[in-house]
């Protein structure tokens, strides 16, 4: 007879891997996550204190029944844990007629997400925290926010356990076979067997991938900047929404301050391929250059000097769509990686989705435009 050691694994304990901990704790009494470190660790896609939540999406109207699973799901984590998820509201700022403001408009139209347009005078009434050109305008996304990325996976850690899920931490695992009815999984000194298996390594997902997946994905390295506000009040959430900017060639996002003093100002420069094991912290002084003048030109309340920099890792796919569901040729293991820079908002959908298809088998109609079936051997 076949011993288990549990019946499902959960190999990666991050953004994805903590909600469907979460969630798969829920409906089965033995679930066990592993993590190479420990989850909300800062070397991953969780680092960087905050992410953005949006629900008016430029990248597709495929996200909206996720992004609202996502909302009510983090506001659950918020009876648990205050703060995990501030619901501030959402700019977006760009060129009248620029492409990002031209898809942005088209996703909200396919899938009908609540917003409000401002013209340049009302966003200066407004927002006067952002420095406008002439012909700039405005998509305010009531419904967005910002989630404090670190406390949304450690709650929902916490919660798992207490629904008796166990976690295994400081163990990267290195191998993963399916056999009739099981699969097994090893690190460098232990083998477990389980009667599924999720992997959700992040930017380490590859290695545990078979060729067909793993050369559709691509490693990147994020770099974050954070700039110390002149009069933080009008920084704080109440005041100052998540925003996205594509004005000209700017291209820029951030996130209200969370501590009253800095306000966190990213995607000025380029997310190069990465080892996610040799990515360097450091930002070069041409990355920090050009932060500090897109900062200094477009949002004039803030010291025009990062105080802290630093850079994450993520999983990208080629056609950033993330992969979500079974593996064909891995009979019993499902996947959800490849989360292409903007996986955190929907994480506890993608949880509740993973706990349903792994646990329920039930198919999941909101993370079907993901199966992983799509992408083709090359070789
Ligand atoms: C700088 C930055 C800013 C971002 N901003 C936003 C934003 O504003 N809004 C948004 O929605 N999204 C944003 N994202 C994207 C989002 O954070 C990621 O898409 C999401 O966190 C990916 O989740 P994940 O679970 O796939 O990976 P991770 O959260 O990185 O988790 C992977 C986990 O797996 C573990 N692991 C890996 N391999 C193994 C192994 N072999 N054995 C055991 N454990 C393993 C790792 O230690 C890690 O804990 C941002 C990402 C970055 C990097």
């Amino acid at each position: 007879m076949v011993e288990f050691d549990g019946d499902i694994a959960i190999i990666g304990v991050g953004a994805m891997g903590s909600m469907a901990m979460w969630r798969c704790a829920l409906r089965s009494q033995d679930v066990v996550g592993f993590d190479t470190t420990f989850p909300a660790s800062d070397r991953t896609a969780v680092g960087g204190d905050t992410r953005l939540f949006r629900r008016a999406y430029q990248e597709g109207a495929g996200f909206t029944d996720l992004l609202a699973d996502a909302q009510q799901l983090f506001h659950e984590l918020n009876a648990d844990t205050a703060g995990v998820f501030t619901q501030c509201g959402g700019l977006s700022i760009g060129t009248r007629g620029g492409e990002y403001m031209r898809s942005l408009e088209a996703s909200i139209a396919a899938s009908g997400a609540d917003h409000t347009i401002l013209d340049r005078d009302e966003l200066i009434n407004h927002y006067p925290q952002h420095a406008l050109f002439d012909d700039d305008y405005g998509i305010f996304d009531p419904l967005a926010g910002v989630i404090r990325s670190d406390q949304a996976v450690l709650t929902a850690v916490q919660l798992a356990e207490q629904a008796g899920a166990v976690l295994i931490r400081n163990t990267r695992l290195i191998s993963v076979a399916s056999g009739p009815g099981h699969v097994d999984i090893a690190s460098d000194d232990r083998r477990w067997r389980f009667r599924r298996v999720v992997v959700t390594g992040g930017a380490w997902s590859a290695a545990l991938l078979p060729e067909r997946l793993s050369a559709h994905l691509i490693a990147k390295r994020l770099p974050l900047t954070w700039f110390v506000a002149k009069e933080p009040e009008r920084y704080s959430p109440e005041r100052f929404p998540v925003f996205i900017r594509e004005s000209h060639d700017r291209v820029l996002y951030g996130a209200p301050s969370i501590d009253n003093t800095a306000v966190k100002v990213a995607g000025m420069t380029a997310y190069g391929a990465v080892h996610p094991d040799q990515l360097s912290r450091d930002l070069s002084p041409i990355e920090l250059e050009r932060a500090t003048r897109i900062v200094a030109e477009l949002l004039p309340g803030l010291f025009p000097s990062p105080v802290r920099a630093d850079a994450y890792p993520d999983q990208f796919t080629l056609d950033r769509v993330p992969l979500i569901g079974w593996i064909d040729e891995m009979p019993g293991v499902y996947v959800a990686t490849g989360f292409s820079g903007g996986g955190f908002k929907m994480s506890p959908a993608v949880g509740e989705a993973i706990a349903q298809e792994v646990v329920g088998r039930h198919p999941v109609p909101s993370v079907a435009f993901a199966r992983p079936a799509r992408v083709r051997n090359v070789l």
